[in-house]
Protein backbone atom coordinates (compact mmCIF):
# COMPACT_ATOMS: atom_id res chain seq x y z
CA UNK A 1 0.00 0.00 0.00
CA UNK A 2 2.82 2.37 1.10
CA UNK A 3 4.67 1.30 -2.13
CA UNK A 4 1.52 2.06 -3.92
CA UNK A 5 0.97 5.55 -2.61
CA UNK A 6 4.75 6.82 -3.29
CA UNK A 7 4.73 5.82 -6.62
CA UNK A 8 1.23 7.65 -6.37
CA UNK A 9 -0.67 5.09 -7.84
CA UNK A 10 -3.02 5.69 -4.77
CA UNK A 11 -3.90 8.13 -3.20
CA UNK A 12 -2.87 8.87 0.93
CA UNK A 13 -6.14 9.25 2.12
CA UNK A 14 -7.48 6.42 0.05
CA UNK A 15 -4.99 4.44 1.83
CA UNK A 16 -5.83 5.68 5.06
CA UNK A 17 -9.07 4.90 4.48
CA UNK A 18 -8.05 1.14 3.65
CA UNK A 19 -6.48 0.32 6.55
CA UNK A 20 -8.99 1.99 9.07
CA UNK A 21 -11.63 0.30 7.67
CA UNK A 22 -9.54 -3.15 7.70
CA UNK A 23 -8.67 -2.22 11.89
CA UNK A 24 -12.84 -2.50 11.77
CA UNK A 25 -12.98 -5.55 10.51
CA UNK A 26 -10.81 -7.18 12.43
CA UNK A 27 -12.57 -7.13 15.95
CA UNK A 28 -16.19 -8.15 14.60
CA UNK A 29 -14.78 -11.30 12.85
CA UNK A 30 -12.27 -11.85 15.83
CA UNK A 31 -16.07 -11.87 17.68
CA UNK A 32 -17.61 -14.15 14.87
CA UNK A 33 -14.69 -16.95 15.26
CA UNK A 34 -15.12 -16.43 19.62
CA UNK A 35 -18.94 -16.61 19.08
CA UNK A 36 -18.94 -20.16 17.39
CA UNK A 37 -15.90 -21.23 19.83
CA UNK A 38 -18.63 -20.18 22.52
CA UNK A 39 -21.47 -21.91 21.13
CA UNK A 40 -20.05 -25.16 20.97
CA UNK A 41 -18.79 -24.71 24.89
CA UNK A 42 -22.52 -24.18 25.51
CA UNK A 43 -23.61 -26.82 23.75
CA UNK A 44 -21.11 -29.31 25.20
CA UNK A 45 -22.25 -28.03 28.57
CA UNK A 46 -26.00 -28.13 27.96
CA UNK A 47 -25.20 -31.31 27.16
CA UNK A 48 -24.54 -32.34 30.33
CA UNK A 49 -26.99 -30.58 32.23
CA UNK A 50 -29.46 -32.56 29.94
CA UNK A 51 -28.13 -35.60 30.70
CA UNK A 52 -28.59 -34.63 34.93
CA UNK A 53 -31.80 -33.39 33.95
CA UNK A 54 -32.91 -36.35 32.39
CA UNK A 55 -31.68 -38.59 34.93
CA UNK A 56 -34.45 -40.93 36.69
CA UNK A 57 -35.49 -40.27 40.17
CA UNK A 58 -34.53 -43.94 41.58
CA UNK A 59 -36.72 -43.16 44.31
CA UNK A 60 -40.23 -42.13 44.31
CA UNK A 61 -42.07 -40.28 46.58
CA UNK A 62 -45.50 -41.23 47.24
CA UNK A 63 -48.48 -38.94 46.41
CA UNK A 64 -49.20 -38.14 50.11
CA UNK A 65 -46.46 -38.50 52.11
CA UNK A 66 -45.55 -37.64 55.62
CA UNK A 67 -43.73 -35.53 57.50
CA UNK A 68 -42.01 -36.47 60.86
CA UNK A 69 -39.79 -33.58 62.63
CA UNK A 70 -37.83 -36.22 64.73
CA UNK A 71 -36.61 -39.58 65.54
CA UNK A 72 -37.76 -40.43 69.02
CA UNK A 73 -37.02 -44.11 69.56
CA UNK A 74 -35.37 -45.76 67.01
CA UNK A 75 -34.33 -46.21 63.38
CA UNK A 76 -35.42 -49.82 62.28
CA UNK A 77 -33.73 -52.01 59.37
CA UNK A 78 -36.82 -54.96 59.10
CA UNK A 79 -34.94 -57.73 57.16
CA UNK A 80 -33.55 -55.44 54.49
CA UNK A 81 -32.18 -57.28 51.19
CA UNK A 82 -31.03 -55.23 48.65
CA UNK A 83 -29.24 -55.64 45.46
CA UNK A 84 -28.38 -52.86 42.93
CA UNK A 85 -29.66 -54.65 39.70
CA UNK A 86 -31.95 -57.31 39.21
CA UNK A 87 -29.08 -59.32 37.57
CA UNK A 88 -26.80 -59.10 40.22
CA UNK A 89 -26.59 -61.08 43.75
CA UNK A 90 -27.68 -59.65 46.54
CA UNK A 91 -25.34 -57.31 48.59
CA UNK A 92 -27.16 -56.15 51.96
CA UNK A 93 -28.73 -59.61 53.00
CA UNK A 94 -31.71 -60.63 55.55
CA UNK A 95 -30.16 -57.15 57.99
CA UNK A 96 -32.57 -56.99 60.71
CA UNK A 97 -31.45 -54.76 63.45
CA UNK A 98 -32.60 -51.39 65.80
CA UNK A 99 -30.74 -47.95 66.12
CA UNK A 100 -32.01 -46.14 69.27
CA UNK A 101 -32.12 -42.70 69.05
CA UNK A 102 -29.63 -40.48 70.49
CA UNK A 103 -27.19 -43.61 70.99
CA UNK A 104 -23.72 -43.51 68.46
CA UNK A 105 -23.61 -46.93 66.76
CA UNK A 106 -20.81 -48.03 64.81
CA UNK A 107 -21.02 -50.05 61.60
CA UNK A 108 -17.53 -52.11 60.84
CA UNK A 109 -16.36 -54.60 58.12
CA UNK A 110 -14.22 -55.34 55.78
CA UNK A 111 -14.13 -53.39 52.37
CA UNK A 112 -17.19 -54.18 50.18
CA UNK A 113 -19.11 -55.83 52.76
CA UNK A 114 -21.85 -53.35 52.60
CA UNK A 115 -21.60 -50.28 55.09
CA UNK A 116 -21.64 -47.31 52.63
CA UNK A 117 -24.68 -49.21 50.87
CA UNK A 118 -26.42 -49.43 54.08
CA UNK A 119 -26.57 -45.97 54.84
CA UNK A 120 -27.37 -45.27 51.09
CA UNK A 121 -30.45 -47.05 51.75
CA UNK A 122 -31.13 -44.98 55.11
CA UNK A 123 -31.18 -41.74 52.97
CA UNK A 124 -33.35 -43.46 50.12
CA UNK A 125 -30.36 -42.86 47.38
CA UNK A 126 -31.87 -46.01 46.64
CA UNK A 127 -35.12 -48.03 47.80
CA UNK A 128 -35.02 -51.43 49.54
CA UNK A 129 -35.38 -54.51 47.39
CA UNK A 130 -37.09 -56.47 50.34
CA UNK A 131 -37.98 -55.58 53.69
CA UNK A 132 -38.13 -51.86 55.20
CA UNK A 133 -36.02 -49.36 56.57
CA UNK A 134 -38.20 -47.62 59.55
CA UNK A 135 -38.30 -44.04 61.64
CA UNK A 136 -40.18 -44.58 64.55
CA UNK A 137 -42.24 -46.97 62.46
CA UNK A 138 -42.96 -45.71 60.02
CA UNK A 139 -41.48 -46.94 57.17
CA UNK A 140 -39.04 -44.09 54.87
CA UNK A 141 -41.00 -44.64 51.58
CA UNK A 142 -43.90 -42.85 53.05
CA UNK A 143 -42.09 -39.90 54.53
CA UNK A 144 -41.37 -36.95 52.43
CA UNK A 145 -38.40 -37.03 50.87
CA UNK A 146 -37.16 -33.39 51.77
CA UNK A 147 -38.48 -34.21 55.15
CA UNK A 148 -36.34 -37.49 55.32
CA UNK A 149 -32.93 -36.12 54.20
CA UNK A 150 -33.47 -32.61 56.65
CA UNK A 151 -33.67 -35.36 59.46
CA UNK A 152 -30.17 -36.48 58.26
CA UNK A 153 -26.64 -34.78 58.10
CA UNK A 154 -23.42 -36.52 56.49
CA UNK A 155 -20.07 -35.58 57.03
CA UNK A 156 -18.07 -37.99 54.36
CA UNK A 157 -14.53 -38.93 54.10
CA UNK A 158 -14.57 -37.46 50.93
CA UNK A 159 -15.60 -33.86 52.03
CA UNK A 160 -17.96 -32.18 49.80
CA UNK A 161 -16.57 -28.56 49.05
CA UNK A 162 -17.66 -26.32 46.02
CA UNK A 163 -15.50 -23.90 44.13
CA UNK A 164 -17.12 -21.04 45.66
CA UNK A 165 -16.72 -19.37 48.89
CA UNK A 166 -16.09 -20.50 52.13
CA UNK A 167 -19.40 -18.88 53.72
CA UNK A 168 -21.38 -20.67 50.67
CA UNK A 169 -20.08 -23.26 51.36
CA UNK A 170 -20.88 -23.58 55.15
CA UNK A 171 -24.62 -22.74 54.09
CA UNK A 172 -24.57 -24.83 50.88
CA UNK A 173 -27.97 -25.88 50.40
CA UNK A 174 -29.54 -24.19 53.52
CA UNK A 175 -31.19 -21.24 52.79
CA UNK A 176 -31.54 -17.15 54.66
CA UNK A 177 -28.73 -18.25 57.17
CA UNK A 178 -27.40 -15.76 59.71
CA UNK A 179 -24.35 -14.52 59.52
CA UNK A 180 -23.97 -15.10 63.34
CA UNK A 181 -24.22 -19.23 63.38
CA UNK A 182 -21.79 -19.63 60.39
CA UNK A 183 -19.36 -18.21 62.49
CA UNK A 184 -20.77 -20.19 65.77
CA UNK A 185 -20.71 -23.63 63.71
CA UNK A 186 -17.25 -22.57 62.52
CA UNK A 187 -15.87 -22.11 65.90
CA UNK A 188 -17.57 -25.34 67.10
CA UNK A 189 -15.98 -27.14 64.28
CA UNK A 190 -12.46 -25.57 65.31
CA UNK A 191 -12.58 -23.99 61.60
CA UNK A 192 -13.04 -20.21 62.58
CA UNK A 193 -8.96 -19.71 63.41
CA UNK A 194 -7.78 -20.81 60.16
CA UNK A 195 -10.97 -19.09 58.08
CA UNK A 196 -9.76 -15.73 59.83
CA UNK A 197 -5.80 -16.58 58.77
CA UNK A 198 -7.25 -16.62 55.22
CA UNK A 199 -6.84 -13.07 53.26
CA UNK A 200 -10.64 -12.47 53.06
CA UNK A 201 -11.94 -14.62 55.97
CA UNK A 202 -15.22 -15.87 55.34
CA UNK A 203 -15.46 -14.54 51.67
CA UNK A 204 -12.27 -16.50 50.43
CA UNK A 205 -12.63 -18.58 47.67
CA UNK A 206 -11.74 -22.30 48.36
CA UNK A 207 -10.95 -23.44 44.32
CA UNK A 208 -12.02 -26.56 42.52
CA UNK A 209 -12.80 -29.13 44.92
CA UNK A 210 -11.74 -27.05 47.80
CA UNK A 211 -7.93 -27.26 46.84
CA UNK A 212 -6.48 -23.91 48.31
CA UNK A 213 -7.58 -25.84 51.96
CA UNK A 214 -5.43 -28.80 53.42
CA UNK A 215 -7.55 -32.09 53.83
CA UNK A 216 -7.98 -31.09 57.63
CA UNK A 217 -9.81 -27.97 56.88
CA UNK A 218 -11.91 -29.30 54.39
CA UNK A 219 -13.02 -31.28 56.92
CA UNK A 220 -13.52 -29.30 58.87
CA UNK A 221 -15.72 -27.06 56.64
CA UNK A 222 -17.64 -30.13 56.01
CA UNK A 223 -18.22 -30.68 59.90
CA UNK A 224 -18.88 -26.86 59.91
CA UNK A 225 -21.91 -27.49 57.77
CA UNK A 226 -23.30 -30.22 59.35
CA UNK A 227 -23.62 -28.57 62.62
CA UNK A 228 -25.36 -25.44 61.38
CA UNK A 229 -27.77 -27.94 59.51
CA UNK A 230 -28.44 -29.18 63.11
CA UNK A 231 -30.34 -32.96 62.38
CA UNK A 232 -30.64 -34.57 64.40
CA UNK A 233 -29.50 -37.83 62.25
CA UNK A 234 -25.54 -37.66 62.33
CA UNK A 235 -24.10 -40.15 59.45
CA UNK A 236 -20.47 -40.11 59.66
CA UNK A 237 -18.08 -41.93 57.38
CA UNK A 238 -14.66 -41.98 59.06
CA UNK A 239 -11.32 -41.34 57.05
CA UNK A 240 -9.83 -43.99 56.31
CA UNK A 241 -6.21 -42.12 55.06
CA UNK A 242 -5.14 -40.25 58.23
CA UNK A 243 -4.02 -36.33 58.17
CA UNK A 244 -1.38 -34.64 59.94
CA UNK A 245 -1.88 -35.11 63.46
CA UNK A 246 -2.57 -31.63 64.51
CA UNK A 247 -5.19 -31.98 61.63
CA UNK A 248 -6.19 -34.92 62.87
CA UNK A 249 -6.66 -34.01 66.22
CA UNK A 250 -9.04 -30.77 65.90
CA UNK A 251 -10.59 -32.82 63.49
CA UNK A 252 -11.44 -35.97 66.35
CA UNK A 253 -12.38 -32.39 68.41
CA UNK A 254 -14.91 -30.95 65.97
CA UNK A 255 -16.97 -34.42 65.50
CA UNK A 256 -16.74 -35.03 69.02
CA UNK A 257 -18.83 -31.74 69.06
CA UNK A 258 -20.53 -32.81 66.32
CA UNK A 259 -21.98 -35.91 67.97
CA UNK A 260 -23.53 -34.13 71.07
CA UNK A 261 -27.02 -34.85 71.44
CA UNK A 262 -27.72 -36.88 68.29
CA UNK A 263 -28.17 -40.01 66.48
CA UNK A 264 -24.81 -41.26 65.08
CA UNK A 265 -24.27 -43.89 62.94
CA UNK A 266 -20.28 -44.16 61.87
CA UNK A 267 -19.46 -45.85 59.07
CA UNK A 268 -15.96 -46.46 61.45
CA UNK A 269 -12.25 -47.37 60.80
CA UNK A 270 -10.41 -45.90 64.00
CA UNK A 271 -10.47 -48.44 66.87
CA UNK A 272 -11.28 -45.60 69.08
CA UNK A 273 -14.27 -44.35 67.65
CA UNK A 274 -15.37 -48.13 67.49
CA UNK A 275 -14.65 -48.59 71.22
CA UNK A 276 -16.33 -45.58 72.32
CA UNK A 277 -19.28 -46.80 70.40
CA UNK A 278 -23.16 -48.04 72.28
CA UNK A 279 -23.49 -50.65 69.70
CA UNK A 280 -21.61 -52.26 67.01
CA UNK A 281 -22.29 -54.03 63.99
CA UNK A 282 -20.31 -56.40 62.51
CA UNK A 283 -21.17 -56.82 58.30
CA UNK A 284 -19.56 -59.65 56.70
CA UNK A 285 -19.95 -59.98 52.96
CA UNK A 286 -23.82 -57.69 53.49
CA UNK A 287 -24.75 -60.29 56.73
CA UNK A 288 -24.93 -58.31 60.21
CA UNK A 289 -22.83 -61.32 61.66
CA UNK A 290 -22.40 -60.05 65.27
CA UNK A 291 -24.16 -56.93 67.27
CA UNK A 292 -22.96 -55.21 70.61
CA UNK A 293 -20.76 -53.58 72.45
CA UNK A 294 -16.67 -53.65 72.38
CA UNK A 295 -16.06 -55.73 75.55
CA UNK A 296 -19.23 -58.34 74.42
CA UNK A 297 -17.66 -58.26 71.12
CA UNK A 298 -14.16 -59.26 71.91
CA UNK A 299 -15.41 -61.75 74.27
CA UNK A 300 -17.49 -63.65 72.11
CA UNK A 301 -13.54 -64.03 70.11
CA UNK A 302 -15.43 -64.44 66.76
CA UNK A 303 -14.84 -62.21 63.41
CA UNK A 304 -14.74 -58.91 65.22
CA UNK A 305 -12.18 -59.78 67.87
CA UNK A 306 -9.97 -61.22 64.54
CA UNK A 307 -10.73 -57.57 63.03
CA UNK A 308 -9.34 -55.81 66.20
CA UNK A 309 -6.30 -58.17 65.99
CA UNK A 310 -5.83 -57.38 62.63
CA UNK A 311 -6.78 -53.77 62.87
CA UNK A 312 -8.22 -54.83 59.91
CA UNK A 313 -11.06 -52.06 59.32
P1 LIG B 1 -18.31 -50.96 52.02
O1 LIG B 1 -18.86 -49.60 52.28
O2 LIG B 1 -18.42 -51.87 53.20
O3 LIG B 1 -16.92 -50.94 51.47
P2 LIG B 1 -20.18 -51.04 49.83
O4 LIG B 1 -21.52 -50.80 50.41
O5 LIG B 1 -19.52 -49.89 49.14
O6 LIG B 1 -19.22 -51.67 50.91
O7 LIG B 1 -20.31 -52.21 48.76
C1 LIG B 1 -20.99 -53.42 49.00
C2 LIG B 1 -21.03 -54.22 47.69
O8 LIG B 1 -21.85 -53.53 46.74
C3 LIG B 1 -19.69 -54.42 47.05
O9 LIG B 1 -19.63 -55.72 46.53
C4 LIG B 1 -19.68 -53.40 45.93
O10 LIG B 1 -18.90 -53.87 44.85
C5 LIG B 1 -21.13 -53.31 45.54
N1 LIG B 1 -21.49 -51.96 45.05
C6 LIG B 1 -21.30 -50.80 45.70
N2 LIG B 1 -21.79 -49.76 44.99
C7 LIG B 1 -22.30 -50.29 43.84
C8 LIG B 1 -22.97 -49.73 42.70
N3 LIG B 1 -23.19 -48.43 42.58
N4 LIG B 1 -23.35 -50.59 41.71
C9 LIG B 1 -23.15 -51.92 41.84
N5 LIG B 1 -22.54 -52.51 42.89
C10 LIG B 1 -22.11 -51.71 43.88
Amino acid sequence: GSNLVFRSELEPGTFFAFIFAFFNVIEPSKSFSKAYYDIQKGLAAAERVNALLDEEDRVAEIPEPIIISAVQECISFEHVFFRYNEQEPFVVKDIDLKIPAGKVVAIVGASGSGKTTLVDLLNRFYDVSEGAICLDGHDIRQVSLKNLRSLMAIVSQEPFVVNDTIFNNITFGLAGVDRQDVIAAAKAAYAHDFIMQCEQGYETKVGDQGTRLSGGQRQRLTIARAILKDAPLLILDEATSSLDSESEQLVQQAIGTLIEGRTVIVIAHRLSTIQHADIIFVLKDGQLIETGEHGELMNLDGEYRKFVELQAF
